[in-house]
């Protein structure tokens, strides 16, 4: 069978040239006569595979040496407990809701110290993302928090909100490598990696040394989730997610062949361009955000008929473009167009696009 397109919003499209790398390495890596699989994560073939994905990413994102780079796993979902368990000292943290990722991150912490939520945009069902240059900043809290990438609804934060001086901490999941990034902006930068980056069973942190500290804020902190001797030990505490870390790797090296995260961020605005302008230009289909939010990376869409929106996701399928079904929290369709989708993905949905608009008017 033929690769298909597949816009799904993760796990999701993988380089193809990575996947082929990986599929000829699958029985001997690099002479050592195993598979990445079946080696021990304390060899020293394996460690400089993690060794050279940590440089680069470091290299890509230019991460700055006080910043700890840490291969983790227990999906971002974890990490919406490990954050407040390291971070709350004060036990104060203020969150801004833009989306269901927030507030989930946002219930977990509840459970960890006093947490605000100082900003929402869920009046308009998160299609904006709210004014953050002047928000009411809690004077002892520990972080202020955001979702910079909002899977589900569509939205990005274009200009990071004013913490006011207190750490930033960013779920990243959807946007991850999607462009550069200014690390010392964040206090912490974490995301699963089964959106833009890899195999899903990976989350990538990266973390300010000095929010690390001597041990996490609370005492009770799991080990596992424990930053300092997570970090410490380099993420080889216990058994790493090794062949997902060996992916992300490769995708790095993918992500550098191709002129790094600036080449990539051109790339990816293209390539919305193209959904975006149809979208703009359909009287059939709409987009659901406001424009100045709208996301590189997940494109909710609508005709706003049910009937005629399962005919054209059924549709859509027998021609090979996958997975544009929206959230179910949300209906509609949704299309991910994560660093791995060619042009020739979105060229093939907008002519599908067009030609059903044509043959389905309301
Ligand atoms: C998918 C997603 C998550 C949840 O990831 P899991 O790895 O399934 O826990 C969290 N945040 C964002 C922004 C996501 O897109």
């Amino acid at each position: 069978m033929e690769r298909v397109y597949n816009f799904s919003a993760g796990p999701a499209v993988l380089p193809e040239e990575v996947l082929k790398e990986a599929a000829a390495e699958m029985l001997n890596y690099n002479g050592s006569g195993m598979s990445v699989m079946e080696m021990s994560h304390r060899s020293k073939t394996y460690q400089a595979i993690i060794d050279e994905a940590e440089k680069d990413l470091r290299d890509l994102l230019n991460i700055p040496a006080n910043y700890k780079v840490l291969f983790a796993q227990g999906g971002a979902s974890l990490q919406f407990a490990s954050v407040p368990m390291n971070l709350l000292r004060n036990g104060v943290a203020d969150y801004i809701i833009t989306g269901q990722w927030a507030k989930k991150a946002y219930q977990e912490a509840q459970k960890y110290g006093k947490v605000n939520k100082i900003a929402s945009s869920e009046d308009k069902i998160f299609s904006y993302i709210p004014d953050c240059s002047d928000l009411p900043i809690t004077d002892n809290a520990d972080y202020v928090y955001i979702c910079e990438n909002n899977t589900i609804y569509g939205t990005k934060f274009k200009t990071l909100p004013n913490t006011k001086g207190k750490p930033l901490v960013a779920d990243v999941s959807s946007c991850f490598l999607s462009e550069p990034a200014d690390i010392t902006k964040y206090g912490v930068m974490y995301g699963g990696v089964q959106k833009n980056v890899g195999p899903s069973g990976v989350q990538i942190l990266i973390i300010r040394e000095d929010l690390i500290g001597e041990k996490p804020a609370l005492a009770c902190t799991p080990t596992m989730m424990n930053w300092k001797i997570q970090t410490d030990e380099k993420s080889l505490y216990n058994t790493p997610p090794t062949y997902g870390i060996y992916i992300c790797g490769k995708v790095f090296k993918w992500l550098k062949k191709l002129g790094g995260l600036a080449a990539m961020k051109e790339i990816n605005e293209k390539k919305a361009a193209v959904l975006y302008n149809y979208l703009d230009s359909s009287k059939l289909f709409r987009g659901t955000v406001e424009k100045k939010d709208r996301s590189l990376m997940n494109i909710p869409f609508v005709i706003g008929n049910e009937p005629l929106e399962e005919k054209f996701i059924k549709e859509a399928t027998k021609e090979g473009l996958i997975s544009l079904k929206g959230h179910r929290s949300v209906g509609g369709m949704r299309a991910s167009l994560y660093n791995a989708m060619p042009i020739e993905g979105v060229n093939k949905l907008v002519a599908f696009m067009k030609d059903f608009e044509s043959k389905n008017s309301l």
